[in-house]
């Protein structure tokens, strides 16, 4: 039986988890985390995550603020607020939602953040130490797949791990996590030859390549465990029921919704060859907020020099 590892629910033990902590703080005297997201312009995905983000705080206590600027202002704009919420006491954490609108340049604008207050875990510094063992802030969504893994009694020492794909965001981080936690981690991307071949040594295969439904059975060993990092919306009928032939639980989402979402692997065909499995939705998704809170919440008691457990 294939064990499907539930990072919605995760998530929301996680989100209590941090809301109960918040509670504390607050009980003791100190002030609650605070959390600025930094939007620029109007694209839609963006303010319907920022949007989520900024839910997602409050309901957990948090102070929270979205900072608002126009598509077309100028890198020293940003760099201005940037500086502004650096300075803010009262804000310990900064999101820069990504992507900036063209010809704004990120990496200067992630690289300007006080790496205290650097939530995402994208300045250099916090790369570094992640690499380095040493203690920062890491991305929310590699961490909430560690933090998955391990709760769900996922071996990971000694195991075969398999990345595909070596994003800053995800790929990278993430084989850092496991290898220190004594996996032993391969990392493949488009250049990699005998893709499948590798995968296919994979305990942990983590697909993360933002493809729709590449990792097909013939990637994967019996019995291993899949994590799908990718999300896509499927506006098209006969895509959905390509991808997920008379399932009908996906055919009324789609006849309810307009679109499914799916991933990077085909997981109508792999989940019963795998020993657990990631859905999408439902699975990484989730997790990646419910860490940014805890990163928040982190960055927040080193920063009032309050590390209770
Ligand atoms: P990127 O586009 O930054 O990276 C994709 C990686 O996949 C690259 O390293 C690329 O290789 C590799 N790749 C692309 N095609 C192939 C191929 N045919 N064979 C092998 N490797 C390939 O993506 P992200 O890491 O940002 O995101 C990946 C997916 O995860 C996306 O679907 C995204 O939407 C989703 N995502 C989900 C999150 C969540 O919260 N669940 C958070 C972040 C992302 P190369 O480097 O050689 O180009």
């Amino acid at each position: 039986m294939t064990v499907i590892l539930d990072g919605a629910a995760l998530a929301r033990t996680i989100r209590q988890e941090v809301g109960e902590k918040v509670e504390r703080m607050v009980a003791d005297g100190l002030r609650p985390p605070g959390l600025a997201a930094l939007l620029v312009g109007e694209d839609p995905a963006s303010q319907i995550y920022v949007g989520s983000k900024a839910r997602s705080a409050g309901a957990a206590g948090f102070l929270h603020r979205t900072v608002r600027l126009e598509a077309g202002a100028s890198q020293s704009e940003l760099e201005r607020t940037i500086d502004d919420l650096n300075r803010d006491d009262a804000i310990d954490g900064i999101l820069v939602q990504l992507p900036l609108p063209a010809p704004l340049s990120a990496r200067p604008i992630l690289d300007r953040l006080d790496p205290a207050k650097d939530v995402d875990g994208l300045h250099a510094l916090n790369a570094g130490r992640l690499w380095l063992d040493q203690r920062g802030l890491f991305p929310a969504t590699p961490s909430g797949i560690v933090e998955l893994l391990e709760r769900s009694g996922i071996d990971i020492e000694g195991r075969r791990a398999v990345i595909v794909g070596r994003s800053h965001l995800v790929g990278k981080p993430l084989a850092a996590l496991l290898l220190q936690r004594q996996a032993t981690v391969t990392i493949c991307h488009s250049r990699t030859r005998g893709l499948q071949e590798v995968t296919r040594e994979a305990d942990i295969l983590v697909a993360a390549v933002g493809r729709l439904a590449m990792i097909g059975p013939e990637f994967v060993r019996n019995g291993a465990t899949v994590v799908d990092v990718g999300i896509h919306r499927l506006t098209d009928a006969s895509e959905v029921e390509r991808l997920f032939p008379g399932n009908e639980a996906r055919r009324a989402t789609f006849e309810r919704k307009g679109s499914v979402v799916a991933g990077d692997v085909d997981y109508q065909r792999v989940a019963p060859l795998c020993g657990a499995i990631t859905p999408v939705p439902g699975g990484v998704g989730p997790l990646t907020v419910a860490m940014l809170l805890a990163n928040t919440l982190t960055a927040s008691r080193r920063r009032q020099n309050a590390e209770i457990a």
